[in-house]
């Protein structure tokens, strides 16, 4: 079996033979970092996906007005 260094924290781990392509290991921490990048890269390279976000947070807001008033750190 391969190994991999993940390219969020630098771990050297073995990847499985089902996804010889990962890049990440499976730390959440590493998982929510993958997805964060991926959908970066997602929201530039696609104005269609970029659009409907948009219209969805959009939507959201329409259905939850005022969520931002009341939320706290
Ligand atoms: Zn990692």
């Amino acid at each position: 079996m391969a190994q991999i260094v993940c390219a969020s924290c630098g771990r050297e781990v073995t990847v499985r033979p089902q996804s010889p392509k990962q890049n990440y290991c499976s730390a959440p921490e590493c998982q929510r970092e993958r997805r964060r990048r991926w959908n970066r890269a997602k929201l530039d390279a696609d104005p269609d996906y970029r659009a409907n976000q948009l219209a969805a947070q959009r939507a959201w807001h329409a259905r939850n007005p005022g969520y931002w008033q009341t939320y706290r750190c």
